[in-house]
């Protein structure tokens, strides 16, 4: 059964085509700069990759372009071929603790849900109405980033504000990143054999999110009402004192949507190092000796290992901590750094096994107390598979 696994963004098209439940992946690329000009698609297919340039007006538009790269390549004979097609949704609110099939009601609580994922959900229903008018026939399931953190107990998903308002304006913990944390999760009991693991799961990419799991079920997580909470990230800031935020919008007389701008866009790795927000620049600066790059490095390292050492008590102690995403999987440098930060717990890295790039593998040596894997994440596959267990 072929499957289309899709996301999103304001003015992009990512897609993975699956044969399920063989999880082979068919074709895949992603369409840019949609509706802003100078736009072009990338193709991969058959370990070739093509670039075209092409006039994308909108969302439609290029999905039209893809159903027609589908046919020519003969990927799919015909349209009736593409049973699902999953649609990545950054914020489901507490209304949606699972995928599920997209109908009238769904996608008004997308839209409702606007307010608190306002760069991203509006650009999935842009998605999801544009492949409805495409592709009539398919089942659409939309898969929600913050699904998987929806069993996490009322302590830790509270802010200790007026209660009121939590509930006036639906202020809590949502998570985020929650299809990768998931992925991970099912991974591991494959790779352990069991599902009753207690496991720290750090998928730090240019977005970044630590998950506390125990049973399969998240009991915690690092981001907040919003993606900005939680980690230093490559432009977020993560978790600070609330009360600066007041303080330097008077200071510097700027509106909540500028400071929103600042926290989100110029902070993080590139707000300390004034250099980048890419780790791979990080590391750069600090081998030509610049003092700030280090100090960045030192603060993002910092931060992992406080919210690996919190979640470990949570958990109370742990079976396996894993590094995924961007950084997780490419950064040897950032993981030696953090194993070697928790050594405390008995961690001993093995930095021959950790001097490698996006490979599962076990990364600590025999004697550690809590093995340390790299594990690379799929959430295009996790989108594929409960789209498929959905139809
Ligand atoms: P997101 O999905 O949040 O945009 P990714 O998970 O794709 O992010 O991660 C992208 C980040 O991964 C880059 O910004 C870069 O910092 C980091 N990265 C990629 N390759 C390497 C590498 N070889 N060494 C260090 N960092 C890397």
């Amino acid at each position: 059964m072929k499957i289309l696994s899709v996301n999103c963004g304001s003015s992009s098209l990512k897609f993975q085509m699956y044969e399920m439940p063989e999880e082979k992946v068919l074709i895949s690329g992603v369409f840019e700069r949609i509706g802003i000009g100078e736009s072009f698609y990338t193709i991969k297919f058959n370990g070739e990759k093509t670039k075209v340039e092409a006039t994308l007006d909108n969302h439609k538009t290029a999905f039209e372009i893809l159903i027609k790269e589908l046919l020519d390549r003969k990927v799919v004979a015909n349209l009736d071929e593409i049973k699902g097609i999953g649609h990545r949704v950054v914020q489901g609110g507490t209304y949606f603790d699972k995928t599920v099939v997209v109908d009238e009601d769904v996608l008004a609580k997308i839209e409702e849900l606007c307010v608190l994922a306002p760069l991203h959900n509006p650009a999935a229903i842009i998605g999801i109405n544009a492949a409805k008018e495409v592709v009539p026939g398919a089942v659409q399931t939309v898969v929600f980033d913050t699904a998987f953190h929806q069993t996490m107990a009322e302590e830790n998903y509270l802010y200790a504000l007026p209660y009121d308002w939590c509930e006036k304006y639906r202020i809590r913990r949502y998570g985020a990143h929650g299809t990768s944390h998931k992925y991970i999760t099912k991974r591991m009991s494959e790779l352990l054999n069991r599902d009753d693991l207690k496991l720290i799961i750090c998928h730090i990419g240019n977005g970044a999110s630590i998950s506390a799991v125990k049973d399969g079920k998240c009991v915690n997580t690092s981001m907040g009402l919003t993606p900005n909470a939680g980690l230093i990230m490559g432009s977020r800031c993560g978790d600070i004192d609330a009360t600066i935020l007041t303080y330097l919008m008077d200071k510097e007389n700027i509106s909540a949507k500028e400071m929103d701008r600042i926290l989100n866009k110029e902070s993080g790795l590139l707000g300390i190092s004034g250099v980048s927000s890419d780790s791979r620049d990080i590391e750069d600066g600090i081998a030509a000796g610049n003092v700030r790059c280090e100090l960045a490095q030192t603060m993002y390292v910092k931060r992992i290992v406080d919210y690996i050492a919190k979640y470990y008590v949570e958990l109370e102690g742990c079976d396996a901590i894993v590094f995924t995403a961007g950084v997780g999987e490419n950064s040897k440098n950032t993981r030696m750094q953090v194993m070697e930060r928790l050594a405390v717990l008995g961690i001993k890295p093995d930095s021959e096994a950790n001097d490698v790039r996006g490979e599962e593998r076990v990364i600590t040596a025999t004697d550690s107390t809590v093995p340390c894997y790299i594990v690379p994440t799929d959430e295009e596959v996790m989108i594929a598979r409960d789209t498929y267990e959905l139809i």
